[in-house]
């Protein structure tokens, strides 16, 4: 029932779904042996002859042959040169592979075989499981194929602003074939396409860059079919491009409000000295009072979470802050981390809760599309513990990711960290949270960039100050709006019809709500008022406003693409149900009809809502029935 490659099932109930299910899935089919298939039948007949004969023994059995080894004879070591001066600054353990995966390919551009080897060696790994942990990220090269990547971004604003003429307009200039990994017929660039690179919101369509021997990324946004080729050719030396500002601020000030996360600045200095004095009970029962939910679409009380971790009887401790940013046009902890004052109050709130639960290192784990704010947070890391003597000891790392969506998941977070591939721990009950086992298997706690941005605000004005109306929460609202917007709101009543009213948009047909993975939410649901839990829409932070021009049946392509696209590939219902479901629904949208018929399309998508490890496999089902839904009765518009 859980073999195959499939997660083992958790519990009996889940065991014993699949069992029913499988033995449904079995009985209706027409043709239920092999040996009885006519297909079968005809190949021994015609070709193969006899079971175990001469012929199929030839053609169908396997033989194994050992692997090359991986020695450094073996290669050409003059791909590994200047590779030992990165090497000497970072201690023997896999921890450290990621970094200095990071570290070559900028320099050279790729990662050599016998780069990969002498780094296995170096971290204690084995070269083939390094080799696998690299094919897990996006940024990371493993030959040389130009010296420029081009990674295109294909979230639903882009899409919106003309994305496609853009990638056809590549395709004819550039005799691009696809985007995974095409060279260009100049030679210049490999172009790749991505899910999500995040500040295109600004000016979309837009691209990421990256050049051999730097250390940060290029962004070139407002493409268009016309201007691509000009566009790409100012790419010369060192032409330092960040996407401009365009994102309008709507604070709860704004608005009339007496507080504002955006707009009250808290002198973090004071905010850290108070939490030390009022120690960790005291902080914990005011992150608790205060109701501070986690920002990263969970929703998991804060409070509690901390006083787990507190509680737990064990020196090592940590605290990561999740800076992956993947969910598709969510871009709030962009914005806060872009920002020096609400930069500095979220690694306060990373120091505040080191010091609360008793963890001597806290990770900022920082998605590689947003590598250019690194330099920033450094900075503002020396800053804070040289003015603030409590947090001096404290050890503040920020990691870099390598691209995948799922690397936002917390315990794939731990195991990137870790040196391992970034993808969600299996055979792991629900009831064994990151404060019990998390990063290196130690008590954790993981939080979201704008929930650590809360807590100087809770420290220095009291639960109290928030009894009322509860803590500020941010919205990035993107799509059919005249420009995108930060929208802070109280989540004690706030609708999607207020957000549509405050972000002046008109004709909104739907939304899409907390990410490419949820349902799109049309107009019966935009009286609902946004929250975490049950019969509220997800306040996780993205918000895609649809107008009645938009071609639906695309967007929930787009949406399926992404699903199958950003699997891990690690559970198979999730793996090949995603690509099933995507090919499936684009055949419905396209020819009004599917050659895979509608009970094993139901089978794949529940299969995967039951056994598949984390949230991502889970969300499948609805997704593909909300999709099947809006195809069937054209919701109205
Ligand atoms: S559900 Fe999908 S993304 Fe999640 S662990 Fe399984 S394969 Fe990976």
């Amino acid at each position: 029932v859980g073999g195959g490659g499939q997660p083992k099932p958790t519990n009996l109930e889940i065991r014993k779904a699949r069992t029913e299910l499988t033995f449904k899935e079995d009985m209706d089919l027409p043709l239920r042996k092999s040996h009885e298939n006519p297909e079968i039948i005809n190949l021994y007949k015609n070709y193969l002859k006899e079971p175990l004969g001469h012929h199929s023994h030839h053609y169908l059995h396997t033989t194994y042959a050992p692997n090359k080894t991986r020695d450094m004879a073996t290669y050409n070591v003059d791909e590994a040169a200047g590779l030992d001066s990165i090497l000497a600054r970072y201690p023997k353990h896999p921890q450290y592979l990621l970094p200095i995966i990071i570290e070559e390919s900028d320099k050279k551009g790729y990662i050599s075989d016998p780069s990969l080897v002498k780094i296995a060696n170096h971290v204690q790994m084995h070269a083939p499981h390094v080799e696998s942990v690299i094919s897990h990220y996006h940024f990371f090269p493993r030959k040389h194929t130009s010296d420029t990547h081009v990674y295109l971004c294909r979230c639903h604003n882009c899409m919106m602003k003309g994305q496609k003429k853009v990638m056809q307009a590549i395709k004819e200039k550039y005799g691009v074939q696809d985007f995974h990994g095409s060279v260009s017929k100049n030679g210049k660039f490999t172009f790749h396409g991505m899910n999500w690179l995040g500040y295109c919101v600004n000016d979309g369509p837009a691209m990421l860059i990256k050049r051999t021997g730097g250390d940060y990324v290029e962004t070139l946004t407002g493409l268009s079919g016309d201007n691509i080729e000009e566009s790409l050719n100012s790419l010369k030396g060192k032409t330092y491009k960040w996407a401009k500002n365009n994102i309008v601020e709507q604070s709860l000030k704004s608005k009339g409000k007496e507080y504002s996360l955006l707009e009250n600045h808290i002198s973090v200095k004071d905010a850290i000295k108070k939490a030390v004095q009022m120690g960790s009970m005291k902080v914990i029962k005011e992150v608790t009072e205060a109701k501070l939910l986690g920002r990263g679409g969970a929703g998991f009380m804060t409070g509690r979470k901390w006083e787990s971790a507190y509680k737990a009887d064990v020196k090592e401790k940590y605290v990561v802050c999740n800076a992956d940013e993947g969910l598709p046009s969510t871009f709030k902890d962009w914005y806060l981390l872009n920002n020096e004052n609400k930069r500095k109050e979220v690694l306060a709130g990373m120091g505040i809760c080191a010091n609360t639960i008793g963890a001597k290192k806290c990770y900022l784990y920082l998605r590689y599309e947003y590598r250019n704010l690194v330099p920033n947070i450094e900075a503002d890391i020396k800053k804070l513990q040289s003015e603030c003597p409590e947090l001096a000891m404290l050890n503040y790392e920020v990691r870099l990711g390598g691209g995948p969506y799922v690397a936002g998941e917390e315990n794939a977070q731990f195991e990137s960290i870790q040196g391992s591939a970034p993808i969600p721990r299996k055979d792991r009950p629900s009831s064994v949270f990151p404060t019990i086992e998390g990063l290196f298997f130690k008590p954790t706690v993981i939080n979201n960039v704008e929930t650590f941005a809360c807590v100087p605000h809770i420290v220095q004005q009291g639960s109290a100050a928030f009894k009322t109306n509860g803590l500020p929460k941010l919205l990035s609202v993107s799509g059919d709006v005249e420009r995108p917007l930060i929208i802070e709101c109280l989540l004690n009543g706030y609708t999607l019809n207020d957000l549509i009213k405050d972000a002046k948009a008109r004709d909104v047909a739907a939304a899409e709500i907390g990410g490419c993975t949820e349902p799109l939410v049309f107009r019966d649901k935009f009286s609902m008022p946004f929250g975490f839990g049950k019969n509220v829409l997800n306040a996780a932070g993205s918000v895609v406003l649809f107008d009645t021009a938009c071609d639906f049946g695309e967007v929930y392509s787009n949406k399926l693409h992404f699903m199958a696209d950003e699997s891990c590939k690690q559970c198979v219902p999730c793996r090949d149900g995603a690509q099933l479901l995507h090919k499936a629904f684009d055949q419905m949208r396209t020819t009004g009809k599917t050659k895979y018929n509608e009970r094993s399309l139901k089978t794949a998508a529940e299969a995967a809502k039951l056994s598949a490890i984390c949230a991502h496999g889970k969300a499948l089902d609805p997704l593909f029935d909300s999709a099947c839904e809006y195809l069937k009765s054209k919701k109205p518009l």
